[in-house]
């Protein structure tokens, strides 16, 4: 795969950069498989924003050589999966290389330079990591292949990479950032990197309180979300092996374990000045489960330029042309003629429909209602439950005279689960996808795919279960398309939700049946009517983007952070106890319990 395409430009002055940012998957280009799916895109947005905004960034993920997977789709909805190898050769290198220690070896780690090239030019440099050198460890040379694959031995080396190499990099090239943001808690190892340095190559046993805090100072966290299993840990064998006994002991004497187990949210928590959540219901929701640490909310955003349709775009360069430079503009679209706004999007609908042609010959109808449901596989999102009643969904299509669901999604290879809720979609559509209704499972959801449904499609769909949702960005992708969402209320669309304004609300149910009652209900009884009136309908497009567009954006979400979190004019007192106070706390908890 090439990336010659992509513009390249001089390394950019690395001395003054103050903040590094840190994440294990980042979506750069739509050719390159450097990500999987939300937290890879919001970090690539970040950066896409950040060179727009002329933010002093740069940026370290590992180079994934082979990618994350294409999938494959049976008729029956079997999913298999392929590597997509790519070769980052025709980046510029990074210019030097690190050596750190890891299983009791030294491993060498260089890197690729990838220039995400802001409006006016500006450049943050992206460092993708890669340990594929020759006279490393033969294993240890594919460490910077696969994102998210290989066992759990396999993900602490590469988060050891990632954190450990990648401040050592930085260091070597000249970088001395004063803040350095984890992008989850993948990159927590960054902590154990900073707090060598802070101890001058004094052993680790030495470090005391007030080293940790030195690192807490320069660090910011960002969670990204509720479900216990999105937190990685290791069990304290692997940490050991890994790791080596001096750096294992100083995690254990900081903190850092959990269930006797190291813990990366944990390793982040401790040694960060600054925690948030993705969106104001999941910093609260992260607050309950991180009760001793104080933890704030940046609602995430996507970058506008990256994901608004060309017809859009060239109506907004024609009437608020600097939206490109400053995303509050988009408040400005309620000066735009609806009409003209409903044209635009016509020509995102017609786009899709022929994707859809190509793809899988099936012809979809442009006049008919055309719901769109993509996202990551995963069981609490749902993806079935738009079909949880076949026979009231094909009574509503007939009823309103037509309706049109397209589905993309890829599961994790390791998730029956998830795979079995690909093959129950299928099999459901097998059985009502006829006359009024059509259903659709596009293979291999990706960047471009992404772009193509939120582009085009009429309503988005999002059907979560409460509170799992940390915030979800496809429904920002739409809503700059001027596209409504119908949605659970969780992540983000507790905050974008005006009822009947920018969309509608799933009302809670206790159970899978009333929530898809309550969807049904308002796909029959307030979207097919309002879809059927076009000036009404074209109104709510207006409303989206410029109530929705105007907020859900990383310009505003960036903005936020510097505010907040980077160089907050109030700086955040450290106030996360300290280990001996922890070890306290817990065994006050433990006398309370046994009273
Ligand atoms: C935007 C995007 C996501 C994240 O969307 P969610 O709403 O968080 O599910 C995932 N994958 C791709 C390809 C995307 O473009």
């Amino acid at each position: 795969m090439s990336v010659a395409s992509v513009p390249q430009t001089v390394s950019p002055d690395l001395t003054s950069r103050t903040i590094a940012y840190f994440s294990m998957e980042i979506a750069l280009a739509p050719a390159l498989p450097t990500y999987s799916g939300g937290l890879g895109m919001l970090a690539g947005d970040t950066l896409r924003s950040a060179a727009d905004t002329g933010a002093p960034m740069v940026a370290v993920s590992l180079v994934h050589r082979h990618g994350y997977f294409k999938q494959a789709l049976s008729p029956s909805g079997q999913q298999s999966e392929t590597d997509v190898i790519w070769n980052p050769s025709t980046l510029p290198p990074a210019g030097k290389s690190v050596t750190i220690t890891m299983q009791g070896r030294a491993i060498k780690v260089s890197a690729w330079r990838f220039d995400v090239v802001g409006v006016t030019g500006h450049v943050i440099p992206v460092f993708l990591l890669d340990s594929d050198i020759e006279g490393n460890d033969p294993y240890d040379r594919t460490l910077t292949d696969h994102l998210y694959g290989g066992d759990t031995y396999y993900r602490l080396c590469q988060e050891t990479v990632l954190g450990m190499a990648g401040v050592e990099l930085l260091h070597e090239l000249g970088c001395l950032p004063s803040v350095y943001h984890m992008n989850e808690g993948h990159a927590a190892l960054l902590a154990l990197g900073l707090l060598e340095d802070q101890i001058e190559g004094k052993p680790l046993s030495t470090a005391t309180e007030a080293d940790r805090l030195a690192v807490a100072k320069q660090c910011v966290f960002t969670t990204h979300t509720p479900v216990p299993a999105g937190h990685d840990q290791f069990g304290r064998d692997q940490m050991y092996a890994v790791l080596g006994q001096e750096r294992a002991e100083a995690l254990e004497r900081f903190g850092c374990m959990h269930n006797n187990l190291l813990n990366m949210t944990y390793i982040a928590l401790r040694f960060s000045r600054w925690v948030n959540g993705v969106a104001m219901q999941h910093g609260k929701v992260s607050q309950e489960m991180f009760p001793e640490y104080h933890v704030e909310s940046v609602t995430n955003g996507v970058h506008a330029a990256t994901w608004i349709a060309p017809p859009l775009q060239r109506l907004f360069d024609d009437e608020i042309p600097r939206w490109r430079h400053d995303n509050q503009y988009f408040r400005s679209v309620y000066g735009i003629k609806p009409s003209r706004i409903a044209n635009a999007h016509r020509v995102g609908k017609r786009k899709l429909i022929e994707a859809i042609a190509e793809r899988t010959g099936e012809a979809l109808n442009e006049s008919v209602l055309t719901l769109g449901f993509a996202r990551r596989v995963a069981t609490y999102k749902r993806a079935s439950l738009l079909l949880q009643d076949p026979k009231r969904l094909a009574r509503i299509a007939k009823k309103i005279g037509g309706l049109q669901i397209v589905f993309a999604g890829k599961a994790h290879p390791a998730d029956t689960a998830g795979k079995g809720l690909i093959q129950e979609v299928f099999e459901i559509a097998g059985k009502i996808s006829r006359g009024s209704l059509r259903i659709l499972y596009l293979e291999n959801y990706d960047w471009e795919l992404g772009a193509t449904l939120t582009q085009g499609v009429d309503v988005w769909v999002n059907t979560p279960r409460r509170p799992y949702e940390a915030s979800g960005t496809s429904g920002m992708k739409a809503a700059l398309n001027g596209v409504p969402s119908l949605s659970i209320l969780d992540g983000w669309w507790i905050e974008g939700c005006a009822e009947d304004v920018t969309g509608w609300a799933i009302d809670d149910g206790d159970n899978d049946d009333a929530e898809a009652a309550s969807l049904y209900d308002k796909l029959e009884n307030r979207i097919a009517p309002l879809f059927a009136k076009p000036n009404a309908w074209a109104r709510m497009q207006q409303h989206c983007i410029a109530m929705n567009g105007s907020f859900f954006n990383t310009d505003r979400m960036l903005g936020q952070y510097f505010a907040n979190a980077y160089f907050p004019l109030a700086p955040t007192i450290d106030e996360s106890p300290s280990a001996e106070k922890l070890g306290e706390e817990s065994a006050a908890k433990s006398v309370t319990a046994s009273v």
